[in-house]
């Protein structure tokens, strides 16, 4: 455990938005960083940097785990959790009990090296992409009018969300129909793109338009599932759609003008 008030502590303000790396390279699961700050947060101890490839929590995406280790190695930090606020990206976690010096931790100024733990990335990102592709099958089956919401890509019972309905004698169809159009897109491959584009540069990467939480003077972020329309995401994903291996649509829930379609990676099972 990280015992508070033994390391440097800087109020938000003072910490400048972190580059978020992993916008550029979604594979890279090692790089060097310089230390922001250490913030104490009652009995929790966030390491901020001036970039990283660790993945916060949010977009429906849980936050990667991994370490931050002192380039001379003699400092160890094991970041459990990963969150985001105002642009900055908080790496909560311990200090590893065998740091040659116990009392001491990072100092702002330190160059580290950051580890991703690839096994539950590769997952988060087959997961995440999977929803992304069961938007685009949802249009290729005839349901492009329900207008996509959010999505929870945890591995405890991922789902993605539409505004709009499916009649309850046609679920099943539905269901069937997309679970068949998904795994095609799959056997039939392509790459997975993120591009950080100008507004109408991503709007036409998406078909024309953004949603209204996309503020008009952003770059946003799009990803491109093969050919397919984009969607903005900050998120990380596969580099190839045959990465997500076979998609289970296990069911689709209507209630409240709401449409969810569950679904599973049956290989990510095994
Ligand atoms: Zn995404």
């Amino acid at each position: 455990m990280g015992v508070p008030g033994t390391s440097h502590s800087c109020g938000d303000g003072a910490l400048p938005p972190t580059n978020l790396a992993y916008f550029d390279d979604m594979r890279k699961l090692h790089s060097n960083a310089i230390v922001a700050g250490v913030i104490t947060e009652g009995e929790r101890l966030a390491v901020v940097l001036d970039q990283t490839i660790l993945h916060p929590q949010g977009g429906g995406q849980p936050f990667d785990t991994g370490s931050i280790e002192a380039v001379d190695g003699t400092i160890k930090f094991c970041v459990t959790d990963v969150r985001t606020k105002s642009g900055v990206v908080y790496h909560y976690g311990n200090y590893h009990e065998n740091r040659v010096m116990e009392a001491t931790g990072f100092e702002p100024g330190h160059e580290v090296k950051i580890s991703v733990d690839g096994a539950r990335r590769t997952l988060n990102s087959r997961l995440h992409s999977a929803g992304h592709l069961l938007d685009a099958c949802m249009s290729n089956i005839g349901l492009g009018s329900l207008e996509p919401g959010k999505g929870y890509h945890f591995p405890d019972g991922p789902f993605v969300e539409y505004k709009g309905t499916i009649p309850s004698s046609d679920l099943e169809n539905k269901r069937d129909a997309l679970e068949s159009e998904a795994n095609h897109l799959i056997a039939l491959g392509g790459q997975v793109r993120a591009t950080v584009a100008s507004y109408s540069e991503a709007a036409a990467l998406c078909g024309g338009r953004l949603p209204d939480y996309i503020a008009k003077e952003s770059c946003p972020r799009i990803i491109c599932l093969g050919e397919n329309l984009g969607c903005p995401c900050g998120g990380t994903h596969v580099l190839a759609i045959s990465e997500i291996g076979e998609i289970k649509v296990s069911q689709i829930r209507v209630r409240k003008g709401v449409t969810k379609v569950y679904y599973n990676l049956p290989k990510s099972e095994a």
